[in-house]
């Protein structure tokens, strides 16, 4: 057996195994080395998914002919002033990106460093380094990276389609520019451009930016989030909970600037959102963390995209506490999406879209043109009146309404439609509200106060009612039967697989009671056993309101419309039901007149 020293070349394409695994990699170093280098502006092109060919092109500080050279040479780097790998305030540090990637594939860097006269060109093709030679070119660095992994070309077998890669190396660009709003992103494939962030300035800096990237709804039904704990700052955006999507990929986390991906954010965000959105939902957030560099390790992963808390315990509670608080404070506010996308199903060529999915789009919103008219010639084919409209005559008169409107921001009932559909004129306006979900988020809330001020009132059952399950899901249910009489609830086990029933929170009225003891069995096969149920009692609380509400198909006179109202106006939360569905929706008079062309 001979041990003998790895060639340097062997050495960096082991290395550039663990930085440079796709397209994307290469961009996010070659990123990050620009925004070290302070760059204003930072301009990008793939071409086929970056296999064939990437540049970087930065107005940053720049390299000198010697720096060039030592910047190509493993652990070399410029960041590390003073070799302690705890205070890291640099995206780079490692010294590895650049002698890796030219292991692996044909790089050229072009550079002229600040206050110089001359560039100069560098090349590594495979490992194999050039002399510096002298170059034309602007103040700033350009990298040129082609056939990467040519030089490793079982690599290659690994990359997916152009596409996929592309779409990885937008992404990575993305999280780069949300944390750096003040820096200009262009990216391009060589034919057209892929993004285009000019560099934002002035106090909304940072959500014109995070608006830019993960689109303009963002802007207006988010909520800006400020909290700190101990040496920790929390701040950026929470979309409000009717702004949601059906996967994790608009939930950002930034530690002390760097996007990392941390399943912590995920949980804590479900925890946050817990009772205001369903659990196949998500909200879209961008949390910023700043914390004491020794708090947190990023050298988990050479590509650095993970990071280890010292006390993921406090992190968690900050980003659940100040998510959780902000939105208690936006109360009834339900996101203008969900007009938007109201308007956008009445206008009369169907424009914007409808509620697909639960997706809530309505997003960009087409201006209001040509159909105006249409709607009105279409109007004229409308002979009788449109069927289902039987609005109850027991609504106050608007002349008793006068002051009241501009004080009540939901306004005041005019009519039920379909006995769901409570319609309120307000000020400028007219608000339809969801009956059901209304009553469920409120019945949700009161269980809440009624937990914090001494407890649930309970009453009995004349005749104690037997709810048959299974085994397991009997023995789950009776297993949580003293937490589960605290929220008024009281349950004991009848035989094997079945349940008794003997009591009900007072407030839920007339229940469904089956239905809700088989709900409560699948919720606590999700939930996790060491848990308290008031620790989801979110969860409890949404599927007791939901089997004792008053569903949809009751007849509310008008005082039991408005006094619906006033405590939604007075309740948190009522914006939206427990599954991040608007409990209403408003039109402003404004929209309307546009709808019938009359603006
Ligand atoms: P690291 O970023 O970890 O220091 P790299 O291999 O990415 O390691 O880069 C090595 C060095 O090259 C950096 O420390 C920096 O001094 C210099 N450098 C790389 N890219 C640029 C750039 N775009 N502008 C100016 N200097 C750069
Ligand atoms: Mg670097």
């Amino acid at each position: 057996m001979t041990i003998r020293r790895l060639p340097e070349t062997v050495i960096n394409r082991i290395a550039a195994g663990e930085v440079v695994e796709r397209p994307a990699s290469v961009i996010k170093e070659l990123v990050e080395n620009s925004i070290d280098a302070e760059a204003a502006r930072i301009d990008v092109t793939i071409r086929d998914g970056g296999r064939t060919f990437m540049s970087v092109t930065d107005d940053g500080r720049g390299m000198t002919a010697d720096e060039l050279s030592l910047a190509i040479e493993r652990h070399a780097t410029s960041k590390l002033p003073s070799d302690d790998l705890l205070t890291i305030n640099s995206l780079g540090f490692r010294g590895e990106a650049l002698p890796s990637i030219g292991a692996v594939a044909r790089l050229a860097i072009t550079s002229r460093a600040l206050g110089e006269e001359d560039a100069w060109i560098i090349t590594v093709e495979g490992g194999t380094v050039g002399a510096p030679e002298p170059a034309a070119h602007a103040q700033g660095t350009r990298i040129e990276v082609r056939d990467l992994f040519f030089a490793t070309p079982a690599r290659l077998k690994f990359l997916k389609t152009e596409k996929t890669e592309q779409t990885h190396a937008v992404d990575t660009i993305k999280r780069l520019a949300m944390a750096h709003p003040g820096i200009g992103f262009t990216l391009g494939d060589g034919n057209r451009d892929l993004l285009k962030l000019p560099a934002a300035t002035g106090p909304d800096a940072r959500l014109d930016r995070l608006s830019g990237v993960m689109g303009k709804d963002f802007r207006d039904n988010s909520l800006a989030i400020d909290a700190q704990r101990e040496d920790m700052r929390l701040t950026g955006f929470a979309g409000l909970p009717t702004l949601n999507r059906g996967n994790s990929m608009m939930q950002f986390l930034f530690v002390n600037g760097r996007p990392v991906r941390n399943k912590l954010l995920y949980g804590a965000l479900k925890g946050a959102y817990r009772e205001f959105l369903a659990s196949d939902r998500y909200p879209l957030v961008a949390l910023f963390l700043d914390l004491a560099p020794d708090a947190v390790d990023v050298n988990v992963h050479p590509a650095k995209t993970e990071v280890r808390f010292r006390d993921a315990g406090l992190v968690r509670g900050l980003i659940v506490g100040a998510v959780k608080h902000t939105l208690a404070e936006a109360g009834h506010r339900a996101s203008t999406t969900v007009s938007e996308t109201a308007l956008g199903a009445a206008r009369p060529e169907g424009l914007g879209g409808g509620y697909g999915g639960g997706t809530y789009r309505g997003g960009g919103g087409p201006t209001y043109g040509g159909g105006a008219t249409g709607l009105r010639e279409r109007a004229d084919a409308f002979h009788s009146p449109l069927p289902g409209l039987d609005a109850q005559p027991s609504a106050p008169a608007p002349a008793d309404l006068g002051e009241d409107i501009a004080d009540y921001p939901l306004g005041v009932a005019r009519a039920q439609v379909h006995e769901t559909y409570v319609v309120a004129q307000t000020r400028d306006g007219i608000v339809i509200v969801d009956q059901h979900a209304a009553h469920e988020r409120l019945v949700q809330e009161r269980i809440k106060t009624a937990l914090d001020t001494g407890g649930v009132q309970r009453q009995g059952m004349l005749i104690p009612e037997v709810v048959e399950l299974d085994e397991a899901a009997a023995s789950r249910l009776v297993a949580r039967a003293a937490e589960l009489a605290e929220l008024g609830l009281v349950i004991e086990a009848f035989g094997d697989g079945a349940v008794v029933v003997r009591e009900i929170p007072a407030l839920l009225g007339e229940t469904d009671i089956k239905g809700l003891i088989q709900d409560l069995a699948d919720d606590f096969a999700e939930f996790d056993e060491g848990l308290a149920l008031t620790q989801r009692l979110g969860d409890v609380c949404a599927t007791m309101a939901c089997h004792g509400s008053v569903r949809a198909g009751r007849r509310l006179n008008g005082d039991e419309m408005n006094a619906l109202l006033r405590e939604m106006e007075a309740t948190p939360h009522s914006g939206q039901c427990s599954h991040g569905r608007p409990t209403y929706v408003e039109l402003k008079l404004a929209d309307i007149e546009k709808l019938f062309g009359r603006r």
